[in-house]
């Protein structure tokens, strides 16, 4: 078994749980609880009909998405890269941005993949511990470094860091490219899109599988400067060329398109986050201030593994992570109103 010794040990990300029982309200892996844009469904006929077009190579570029995202968000083409899942942008990103001796910095509490890819591409990193709050301290990320990356909103915290402490951190790394994770920005944060006028070494990364509803077509973007992107795409190209299939290229086209569908379930999610927030405070939960489309809750008498082992008995989902510092912390899922009233009414009794 010598060969053993040379394969690539890596510790991977553990993905929240997929259980394929339907009959569960599942509020674990904040995904979107409405469908997609029905303009979605109207387009996958249009598949049907011009099925003939699977036989070809999609186009590298995925073509008409990369015309409509770029339309969408009003910055040229030559500034956008598509990848399949923003999980696939943020690697690519990694490892055509991360090449230095220097480590690269992301807090101790955020999104469990950054430490997995650099691992997995040998790229030295340092974990910078939040503050008491939970809060990003934004002096903190002017030491030496070889990149920057910050998920905005940090998840599973919920909470935003301000534009103007992104801009201080990007402005102050001028040799660093800093990459932030916009996943959950379209409720209710502000994105960092607009520093791209001003700086070349910002990344900012968004996908469709949350605020777009549209996870299982795998369609991630980000936006950067010409030469971040051109080195992405070298990267990209020397790996696998074709990865945006034809078919999510057409429906992630209808969903970008369908601006009035997507402002108004932004808004019912943040409106059931706002009330849920309410009534979970009433049962004596600490909730931390989100700016996304979960909540990061911790009850004052009752531990979050003994409530996330109640609530799953009951078949209501959430997410627990067992690690330091956040381990008596759950992460909700915004659910719609039904499914947010059947968990007030679980955790009623739970406390009872
Ligand atoms: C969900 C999520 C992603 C990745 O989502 P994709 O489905 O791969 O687009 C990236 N970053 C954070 C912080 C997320 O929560």
């Amino acid at each position: 078994m010598g060969y053993e010794k040379n394969l690539r040990k890596v510790v991977p990300y553990v993905p929240g749980e997929q259980p394929q029982n339907t009959n569960i309200i599942k509020l674990n892996t904040n995904e979107n609880p409405y469908g997609p844009t029905p303009r979605v469904e109207e387009a996958i006929k249009t598949i049907k009909t011009d099925v003939d077009r699977m036989r070809l190579y999609p186009p590298v570029d995925a073509g008409i998405l990369a015309k409509a995202i770029s339309k969408y968000y009003g910055i040229d083409e030559k500034k956008l890269f598509i990848g399949v899942g923003s999980d696939d942008v943020l690697s690519v990103a990694f490892l055509t941005c991360f090449n230095s001796e220097k480590p690269v910095l992301f807090p101790n509490i955020t999104y469990s993949f950054y430490d997995v890819w650099a691992d997995l591409y040998k790229i030295p990193f340092e974990q910078l511990p939040l503050d008491e709050n939970f809060k990003i301290n934004r002096e903190d990320y002017l030491k030496e470094n070889g990149g920057i990356v910050i998920a905005n909103p940090n998840a599973p915290t919920s909470l935003e860091m301000p534009l103007e402490d992104i801009e201080f951190i990007v402005k102050n790394n001028p040799d660093s490219v800093v990459i932030i994770d916009e996943a959950y920005v379209d409720f209710g944060a502000e994105t960092a899109l607009p520093l791209l006028d001003k700086y070349d070494n910002i990344l900012v990364v968004q996908t469709f599988s949350k605020s777009r509803s549209m996870a299982g077509n795998r369609i991630g973007f980000c936006f950067g400067s010409e030469k971040i992107i051109k080195a992405m795409n070298d990267v990209k190209f020397s790996i696998n060329s074709y990865t945006m299939n034809y078919p999510s290229i057409v429906l992630g086209c209808a969903a970008v398109e369908d601006v009035d569908y997507f402002n108004q379930q932004c808004a019912k999610i943040i409106k059931t986050r706002e009330e849920s927030a309410a009534e979970l405070k009433k049962l004596g939960f600490k909730v931390l201030d989100s700016k996304t489309n979960f909540l990061f809750v911790s009850h004052e008498g009752v531990k979050a593994e003994k409530i996330f082992a109640d609530l799953k008995n009951r078949g209501i989902y959430v997410r627990y992570f067992k690690k330091p510092i956040i381990d008596n912390y759950l992460r909700i899922t915004i659910g719609t109103d039904e499914q947010m009233k059947a968990l007030i009414d679980a955790l009623k009794e739970i406390l009872a």
